[in-house]
């Protein structure tokens, strides 16, 4: 950049609105679509958890704060449609940086994350989550524990990232849900603007708008049962 053009970009900034600090926490930002946060334990449309205590969550976070330990579901009283549930489920918050990779491995969509982010605690043992205070409560919603702030919205749409990225950029998978029925929403509808994003993404990574590989995402059961995936 010459000098003359170094100029020029300091006079185009002139009268410009500047970004200002925000009075936190009086003030607070927008929230992002994809702020990864607080994790929920999801469950079926009928009421059953849908973590089926298989570990794949705690093998693949690069944080080690997760524990899991599955049990056989009791067969007069199932907790979840598989063979197993999740006996033990812990997140260590003291731990985990909220990559989402955890939501990324867990094979029955069980573990999400919703944008609550304003949680901070006293303590270590109101640091590591359990399954009580994780798992949703009768009407799909996140618990909201003494400690934890929050707003309007944050509750909502946990699973919105993976519903988004199910098409991996190709248009001819735009609005086949694959991700199956949650107690309190049913069956969430997509992204509706997913043909932009997808033309986005085919732009920078040069995949074909209708040559991608069918992922079979949308080929839930009823209850995205172990076995069917
Ligand atoms: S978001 Fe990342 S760090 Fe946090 S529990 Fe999941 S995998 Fe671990
Ligand atoms: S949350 Fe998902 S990945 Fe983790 S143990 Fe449960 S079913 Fe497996």
């Amino acid at each position: 950049m010459g000098y003359l053009d170094g100029f020029l970009v300091t006079v185009r900034q002139i009268g410009r609105k500047q970004r200002v600090t925000t009075q936190y926490p009086q003030e607070k930002a927008p929230i992002p679509e994809r702020r990864h946060g607080r994790h929920v334990l999801n469950r079926y449309e009928d009421g059953m958890e849908k973590c089926i205590g298989c570990e794949l969550c705690a093998g693949v976070c690069p944080a080690h704060c997760i524990y899991v330990r599955g049990a056989d579901n009791p067969t007069d009283d199932p907790v979840s449609p598989g063979e197993r549930y999740g006996f033990i489920y812990e997140i260590n918050y003291l731990r985990c940086i909220h990559c989402d990779l955890c939501v990324e491995a867990c094979p029955t969509e069980a573990i999400t994350e919703t944008k609550q982010f304003e949680f901070s605690f006293t303590s270590r043992q109101d640091a590591i989550y359990t399954k009580a205070e994780l798992v949703v409560d009768d009407d799909g919603q996140p618990q909201h524990l003494p400690w934890e702030d929050w707003r309007p919205g944050e509750d909502l749409h946990t699973s919105a990232w993976m519903r988004a990225t199910a098409p991996s950029g190709v248009a001819a998978l735009e609005g086949r849900v694959g991700w199956s029925g949650e107690l309190g929403y049913g069956v969430r509808a997509p992204e509706g603007d997913q043909a932009t994003r997808d033309a986005m993404a085919s732009q920078h990574t040069g995949v074909g708008q209708d040559g991608g590989v069918d992922h079979g995402h949308d080929d839930h059961g009823a209850h995205g049962a172990p076995g069917s995936h």
